[in-house]
């Protein structure tokens, strides 16, 4: 019977910080997984070092399913982005070690392809309408299907997932001219802080989405991320004031701790509701899925507890026609995103996939497998999940402390970020 061997956690930043399982077996296969926790990356190499990795050494590396539940439960204090993130790694690290050992691409573990390729979304934005449309051109020229679009506002100075604010991604400080909406993370010992304006931005969207229209036509599907801004009353104002543009759909238009909000929003508009990039079980889903409220399913294979949380939190959703929409930044780390992928292609119920490219540095030390092709996304057809960690290349990037911004209204009080 095989064992698994050792534990290595691994932490590097080739473009951003990245921390990766690295288990292998007595019989030398090697099994990754993704455990970054944007801005708190540490605690989780903690949680894994300290407490996992020596449960790890000599287990069966095929019980996923009970190694689940031994550190689920085993636990005692369950749910939380550390804790998920962590038995993530492992899950995610055991389902490739598995489809290693029978020499096939994962997806094929999970049921087999659902379909040729994976319709994936991309970030346009811009400070202004005419830098927008030259993001959205760009993007098209890419290949993207689907385009998720996010401007300023005017009056305010910089404003979530547009891509020109100014940040310092360098462990200097200084600015590196890189994209904000590759990283919002900003490099160095203190967050960077933003101004938000709600009834300025709920002025300015529906305008923003009228003139993509009128230049992009009907037909291309367009997406929005509210990022936790709103109330329930004002999501519901904004979905519907954006009904005529026919949104794919509008993503996290309100915190949903509060799952029973979604109730407000729902009543009021028709426009199609994504949630749950910072959800962490199923639990979180529980009113928002048998209820109907939402129509995607946003969580992280990384930040759920792996493939085997994940599935179980689609199949649930299944039953109510609501499909998937995996959270794919940079900040899931290209495991991260092969294990989406693996799991997107086996699924029924796929909606779309969140895809933003990594830079030259992070696919140097993470070789990946998957294909991009006109327009869809493919895991590819490596055993396992088709990704190979060169560690030597990894150990030149150390980890950089670094924050995701933070937001104060015009009064000073801090606000949904
Ligand atoms: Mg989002």
């Amino acid at each position: 019977m095989t064992r698994i061997e050792t534990a290595e956690v691994v932490v590097t930043s080739p473009d951003r910080n990245f921390v990766t399982l690295r288990l292998t077996t007595d019989e030398g296969l090697v099994g990754l997984g993704d455990a970054t926790l944007n801005g708190r990356e540490l605690a989780v190499v903690s949680y894994l070092r300290d407490h996992v990795v020596p449960l790890l050494i000599g287990r069966d590396p095929h019980r996923i399913e009970d190694t689940w539940q031994f550190l689920y439960r085993g636990a005692y204090w369950r749910r939380g982005p550390v804790t998920m993130a962590a038995i993530a790694a492992v899950d995610v690290a055991l389902w490739d070690l598995k489809a290693r050992a029978a020499g096939m691409p994962l997806y094929q573990l999970l049921g087999g392809a659902s379909r040729d390729g994976l319709l994936a979304y991309g970030h346009a934005s811009g400070r202004d309408l005419p830098e927008l449309f030259d993001s959205v051109r760009d993007h098209l020229e890419q290949g993207y299907r689907a385009i998720r679009i996010q401007t300023g506002v005017p009056g305010l100075k910089t404003i979530y997932g547009v891509a020109s604010n100014a940040r310092s991604a360098e462990p200097t400080g200084a600015d590196d001219g890189g994209r904000y909406d590759y990283e919002p993370a900003g490099r160095g010992p203190q967050p960077q802080e933003e101004d938000w304006d709600t009834p300025a931005y709920l002025r300015h969207l529906p305008t923003v989405f009228e003139a993509v229209r009128h230049e992009f036509g009907p037909e291309l599907p367009l997406l929005h991320d509210g990022h936790h801004r709103m109330t329930p009353i004002q999501a519901a104002k904004l979905g519907k004031s954006l009904e005529p543009y026919d949104l794919f759909w509008l993503e996290d238009c309100t915190p949903a701790e509060n799952q029973q909000g979604l109730r407000l929003v729902r009543q009021h508009t028709t426009t199609p509701l994504a949630i749950g990039e910072v959800f962490n079980t199923v639990w979180d889903y529980q009113t928002l899925v048998s209820e109907q409220l939402i129509d995607y399913v946003r969580s992280a294979v990384t930040h759920t507890g792996g493939i085997t949380a994940l599935r179980k939190i689609l199949d649930f959703a299944a039953q109510y026609q609501i499909r998937s929409g995996i959270h794919g930044p940079t900040d899931i780390s290209p495991v991260g995103m092969a294990a989406a992928l693996h799991l997107d292609l086996a699924i029924h119920n796929f909606g779309i996939q969140e895809y933003m490219k990594h830079g030259a540095r992070t696919d140097e030390v993470f070789r990946q497998s998957f294909r991009w092709e006109d327009g869809l996304l493919h895991p590819g057809d490596e055993p396992g999940l088709g990704v190979t960690l060169d560690v030597d290349g990894a150990g030149k990037y150390p980890y950089v402390q670094a924050y995701l911004p933070y937001n104060r209204l015009s009064d000073g009080t801090v606000h949904d970020w």
